[in-house]
């Protein structure tokens, strides 16, 4: 019965992720049955399985894995509190249990943080895995968040119910962001208002893509926003979805917020039941743990069932997206925000002044997700917002942008975090996340961490990133020496990477040899 249902081709890693969590691992004989149902070649599931870290593929022979994972991982921030301690004491206590790491889950303000399963224990410790090991308690926990009955006796949608009763008009939309200046946040920077303007006249049908993958280490302000007000962000979409005249708003999730999916299923089954979305339909897909699909066209190209692979542009994705689809792709935030300017007004927005939401984590006595003027400062973040350094830490610098956004001394941490600001120090804020690092904090080691982070992440499609990568890794061992070749290499990748992770992967290296540059001396050059 199963070979005459209807399994659509972008719904692959949907049945990957069924499959995964069935079994644990997809085996020879599931990958090819399940080729058999989409009518797809092995040979294309395969590509697609094992692209993404999430699924586990086994060959004919192998041992299955074992039902067990624990998943310790190991961003800065949750090296930093002691993630390769904990690694190591699981390690002694877990008998049978598969270890692995992982890179950042996204809970950079709970570090360190394990994975049982769903079940994401935050300030883990060998004694606190090990219980909920032995309750094999695997279960996403959910915590208190707005939910959609709450949402409208708040007075929500009332900006969508605006657009749809003809109260407001589209030019309302555009001309409302234009007066707010609000750019995009996950990382770019873009003008809002611009972006959608791209749409206008494209063919239809069109499609509203929502970027929900923060997989920058150091990045949670997402995580938090969609765990806490989820309707906020999903009436951005449906405002966005209307203004620029899409049928369909698929929102891409990064896996590793199972409580997340939860939510967002339950909130968007309602939605639909009581017909509040006027028509537009809400898709909700699950990424499967490659970075690399938080670039915007490696997001779309998952969305359809494929590898991350990011795109040439262009053709750009508002002109050819989403199955070749006029696409506008915005990020969780920036939707956030929209709808707060459809509420109160693009010069209201803007008289408040421009705030963003900042990831702070790393060695302050307060982590997490802070509302912060545009433009704060990190000594600002750490004092006013953070509690101060943590006990006995002294600022030694910061990571302003999270992996790719390069390292900045405490010497500049009165330098104001918004767009454009940090790049005469060769680094920039993306996504705002916010790492604080101290004088017991290694550099060089902290830079190499970075960099194999990135060459894991990287796709490997095109030279200069497949290959400079490794390449500046293998200079790291005596950067000095070799100063002169990694500026030439890096220029390179910047110039000829298809994709900000290979135009940014430099960024570690060279920002730490300009400002760290005693760092990498007495020890690495002994
Ligand atoms: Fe892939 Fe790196 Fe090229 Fe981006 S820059 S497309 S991640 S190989």
């Amino acid at each position: 019965a199963l070979a005459h249902a209807n399994f659509p081709r972008d719904e692959l890693i949907e049945y990957l992720h069924l499959i995964q969590d069935r079994y644990g691992h997809i085996s020879p004989d599931r990958l090819a049955a399940l080729a058999h149902v989409m009518k797809l070649s092995q040979a294309e599931v395969y590509e697609t399985a094992t692209f993404y870290a999430h699924f586990q593929v086994t060959r004919d022979g192998d041992v299955a894995p074992p039902p067990l994972t624990i998943r310790v991982c190991n961003g800065p921030s949750c090296k930093m509190q002691g993630a390769e301690a904990l690694v190591h004491e699981l390690g002694d206590l877990q008998g049978g249990a598969r270890i692995e790491e992982v890179p950042c889950v996204g809970r950079c303000d709970g570090a360190p943080v394990a994975a049982l399963g769903k079940n994401i224990i935050p300030s883990a410790t060998a004694q606190t895995v090990a219980a909920a090991t032995r309750s094999g308690d695997s279960k996403a926990k959910i915590g208190t968040y707005e939910n959609l009955d709450g949402y409208l006796a708040a007075e929500g949608y009332q900006a969508f119910h605006a657009l749809m009763s003809g109260v407001l008009t589209r030019k309302d939309v555009f001309r409302e962001l234009e007066v707010s200046g609000l750019r995009g946040l996950g990382g770019a920077g873009f003008p809002v208002a611009q972006k959608w303007r791209f749409l206008d006249g494209q063919t239809k049908p069109r499609v509203v893509a929502v970027n929900a993958d923060e997989g920058e280490p150091g990045t949670f302000k997402d995580r938090h926003l969609l765990e806490t007000q989820p309707h906020r962000v999903l009436e951005g979409a449906l405002i966005a979805a209307f203004s620029i005249e899409a049928d369909d708003v698929y929102i891409y999730l990064r896996d590793e917020y199972p409580h997340i999916h939860t939510i967002l299923s339950t909130e968007i089954e309602q939605l639909m039941r009581r017909a509040l979305t006027h028509g537009i339909r809400l898709h909700l897909r699950r990424g499967a743990g490659a970075y690399v699909c938080g670039e915007e066209s490696a997001m779309l190209e998952s969305l359809e069932g494929k590898r991350g692979l990011p795109r040439n542009r262009p053709p750009f994705p508002a002109q050819a997206g989403l199955f070749g689809r006029p696409t506008l792709v915005n990020n969780v935030e920036t939707l956030y925000w929209v709808t707060d300017i459809l509420n109160t007004g693009g010069a209201d927005f803007l008289a408040r002044g421009r705030r963003h939401f900042y990831s702070v984590s790393g060695r302050v006595k307060t982590p997490g997700v802070k509302l912060a003027p545009a433009g704060v400062t990190v000594r600002q973040l750490i004092d006013d917002y953070a509690g101060g350094m943590s006990e006995g830490h002294v600022l030694k610098g910061y990571l302003p942008g999270g992996a790719s956004g390069g390292l900045l001394p405490a010497s500049l941490a009165d330098v104001p975090l918004d767009f454009g600001t940090l790049e005469p120090y060769g680094c920039f804020v993306g996504s705002s996340a916010v790492v604080v690092l101290s004088d017991h904090d290694d550099v060089p080691n902290l830079v190499r961490d970075l960099m194999d982070f990135l060459a894991h992440e990287s796709c490997g499609q095109c030279t200069p990133c497949r290959s400079g990568i490794p390449k500046l890794q293998s200079f790291l061992d005596d950067p000095h020496a070799h100063r002169d070749i990694i500026e030439e290499l890096s220029q390179v990748m910047r110039d000829g990477s298809i994709c900000g992770l290979g135009q940014a992967a430099p960024n570690p290296v060279i920002s730490a040899l300009r400002h760290f540059s005693d760092d990498f001396k007495p020890k690495d050059r002994a």
